[in-house]
């Protein structure tokens, strides 16, 4: 049997043929256009689905289920997304619109938690309890136990971005302050530069940063820092020290509740690579409360990238 998994994101929809081995077999995709009516974005779903369809000789009866990740909260009781704010939908009843349209078996899941699912069969870790951190803007996350997602009476479980390291600490986009997020995010890492650079002092403008981004603190991205750390540049080592130290405070807080398998990263941030994972598994290693136990939690990079997404939302 054969599923597509669509990836339903604030600049893009993906959507993916998969079979049983979790192989992508054919994509297509389209801008999400936002803001749009949410009938006119799930009517392109629809037109992708049919594509994918079309394309690869696939009949009724053939294909199993559309599984769409959504960035938002979504309520699998009534099949309602019910919040939204990258793709601005409020109380759409995604599954009844979506599977009206398609005439196949429709079911929706958190886009964190369906990259965590994607990322857990396929990326070939082999481990029963696993965390992703998706890092990036924010930091997405997915929880998966024994082999099930971990999902919350209400659907909104594992926001663990939204866990607080520091009390009073930096506004977050959740309404609290001092969250991961507001500390470990690349938004947090470009406010910290831009700070930093914002001061103009002799540091700030012989800084390997300053040129990257041509002198222009509002043209801060992440991958400068990281790159003016290969450079061995002082500012962007010392802006690189604090941020591994909160992303580190974090993890150890994830591994102290849970003792998963496995930690992965992924998103725009662990691109970085090893530059990054080196210090984070120090630092967390002297962090965690197991610290003298035979085994503890591997800290690893994620596999898939963006395919995480669709084959997660295809296996739903
Ligand atoms: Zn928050």
């Amino acid at each position: 049997m054969l599923r597509i998994g669509v990836d339903l994101g604030g600049t893009n929809i993906a959507a993916g043929l998969v079979d049983e081995e979790y192989r992508i077999l054919d994509r297509a995709s389209v801008k999400t256009n936002v803001p749009r009516p949410a009938e006119s974005i799930i009517a392109d779903i629809a037109r992708l689905v049919k594509l994918l369809c079309e394309r690869n000789n696939v009949g009724g009866g053939e294909l199993e289920v559309v599984g769409v990740g959504v960035p938002g909260t979504i309520n699998e009781d009534t099949g309602y997304v019910e919040y939204s704010n990258n793709i601005r939908f409020e109380n759409v009843p995604f599954i009844k619109l979506l599977g009206d349209m398609v005439d196949v078996p429709v079911r929706f899941g958190n886009d964190a938690n369906v990259a965590a699912l994607g990322e857990y069969l396929a990326g070939g870790h082999n481990v029963k309890s696993f965390v992703m951190i998706t890092i990036g803007t924010g930091i997405g996350s997915g929880i998966i136990l024994d082999g099930k997602l971990i999902k919350g009476i209400n659907f909104a479980a594992s926001e663990l971005g939204h866990t607080v390291i520091k009390m009073g600490g930096e506004q977050c986009t959740c309404g609290r302050k001092g969250c991961f997020e507001a500390y470990a995010s690349a938004t947090a890492l470009i406010r910290d530069t831009r700070r930093v650079l914002s001061k103009s002092d002799n540091e700030a403008a012989h800084s390997a940063i300053w040129q990257l981004c041509g002198g222009d603190p509002e043209k801060v991205e992440a991958k400068q820092v990281f790159d003016a750390v290969k450079l061995d540049d002082k500012l962007a080592k010392e802006l690189f020290l604090n941020y591994t130290e909160y992303l580190a405070e974090g993890i150890a807080n994830i591994i102290n509740i849970l003792q998963p398998e496995l930690i992965c990263i992924g998103g725009g941030v662990s691109k970085a690579g090893e530059l990054l994972l080196l210090p984070v598994r120090e630092k967390v290693a002297g962090k965690i409360f197991s610290k003298n136990s035979a085994r503890n939690t591997k800290i690893e990079l994620a596999r898939l990238d963006n395919d995480a997404g669709i084959i997660g939302a295809a296996m739903l």
